[in-house]
């Protein structure tokens, strides 16, 4: 039995008609790719955001989770427009807006996912809902048009700018294998990632901090990549091939844009080698690969912080393959590829070496690469 279950249970009474769980997200390299129309290799999380879900006859939806104790929302279809409720209940409300459907539902949501850690818990509540409404109401989306319309609950519901590889590796992900999602091709391809067969564990360090700038400078980076390609007269930057890039950077007018076209166009490239490394099973290589990821959102993108460049340097400093930040930036995880027998080393590492920095403490755990969303009862 689900913790969403019961929860449903106590909350509105009667049993759901079922309960649908969607997973959370690494990225394992591919950062501010996305927005760009470039190349991410995400995995899906065994931690999972679940819904516990009833259809009901009048056209009401009632939303409750054990995340958000005692906030019960209640808002009538018919009211449903972007950004309606404020908050987390547009991450639901924005579904059956999405989907295009108008009827009412209870839904109580559980989640193991950590909220803004940049391990895409909005994802997580959004596909939960969004397979359970399409199963229920038998609604016949396949997981592609389904992480579609989700995404544009994220997008033009709640509001927030991502660029569509959480959905996909929330809906499309599978055990064992990350998800090379290619954005301007609309394709997807399950790459076989199994860091334990290798004696390595995927080692996720929360710095819990997110930066109240965060939202601003994403804004502002994605402006910087759009200004470049614009200056350099194609549609994305996706387009600037890596064998051009230096005589690309050349046409552009100042060194802020140089640089942010030079992650994402670099960014691409580490997609494709990594890719290649864990198809030649070369580990050393994926790590590195990492590793010179971080440098480059550090220092071209400019879109991490202290606080995970102290957990990127403490994770390489104990014996990781290779480390860096993951998600959009400003706070949130580091991940590192870290040999089994190391991991409590490492992770003893970075919380000893924040409580020196005065840093909050940080939440260390390990991932695994796992399947997508499913219905769980
Ligand atoms: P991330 O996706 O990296 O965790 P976001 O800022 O994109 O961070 O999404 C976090 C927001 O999603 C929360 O502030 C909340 O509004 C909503 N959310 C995520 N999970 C839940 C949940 N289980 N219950 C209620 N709201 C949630
Ligand atoms: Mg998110």
């Amino acid at each position: 039995m689900t913790k969403a279950a019961n929860v449903f249970r106590s909350v509105f009474g009667g049993e759901p008609d079922g309960v649908w769980g969607a997973p959370g997200r690494v990225n394992l390299i591919g950062e501010h790719t996305d927005y760009n129309d470039g190349l991410v290799l995400p995995f899906a999380l065994a931690e999972r955001t679940e819904a516990a879900l009833k259809l009901r006859a009048d056209g009401l939806i009632r939303m409750c989770s054990a995340v958000v104790p005692n906030d019960i929302l209640g808002i009538p279809t018919k009211e449903l427009a972007p950004g309606w409720p404020a908050g987390w209940g547009s991450y639901i409300a924005g579904v059956p807006w999405a989907l295009e459907i108008d009827v009412g539902f209870d839904v109580a949501i559980d989640s193991l996912v950590p909220v803004g850690a940049g391990l895409s818990s909005s994802a997580a509540l959004i596909c939960a809902v969004g397979l359970g409404l399409n199963d229920v109401l038998d609604l016949g989306h396949s997981r592609r048009e389904l992480a579609r319309r989700t995404r544009r609950t994220e997008n033009e519901y709640v509001g927030a700018p991502t660029g569509g590889m959480d959905q996909i590796a929330s809906l499309l992900g599978t055990e064992g294998h990350a998800l090379l999602y290619d954005v301007q091709a609309d394709t997807t391809e399950q790459i076989p990632f199994d860091p334990s067969a290798a004696g390595l564990k995927v080692l996720v360090v929360d710095t819990t901090v997110r930066h109240g700038h965060a939202d601003g400078e994403y804004a502002e980076r994605r402006a910087d990549c759009e200004m470049a390609a614009r200056q350099l007269g194609v549609q994305t930057l996706r387009d600037v091939a890596y064998a051009d890039l230096d005589s690309a950077l050349d046409h552009l007018e100042n060194e802020r844009l140089v640089k942010r076209a030079r992650h994402v166009v670099t960014e691409n490239q580490r997609v494709l080698d990594t890719t290649a490394a864990l198809a030649a099973d070369d580990w050393v290589a994926a790590g590195e690969l990492l590793t010179a990821a971080h440098a480059s959102i550090r220092d071209d993108f400019e879109a991490s912080c202290t606080e995970l460049d102290v957990a990127v340097a403490m994770l390489l400093e104990s014996g990781s393959l290779g480390a860096r930040m993951t998600g959009g930036g400003f706070g949130g995880a580091a991940i590192a590829l870290v040999p089994a027998d190391r991991t409590d080393e490492a992770a003893h590492t970075v919380r000893a070496v924040f409580a020196d920095n005065g840093f909050a403490p940080p939440n260390i755990f390990s991932v695994v690469p796992s399947a997508g969303a499913t219905r769980i009862e």
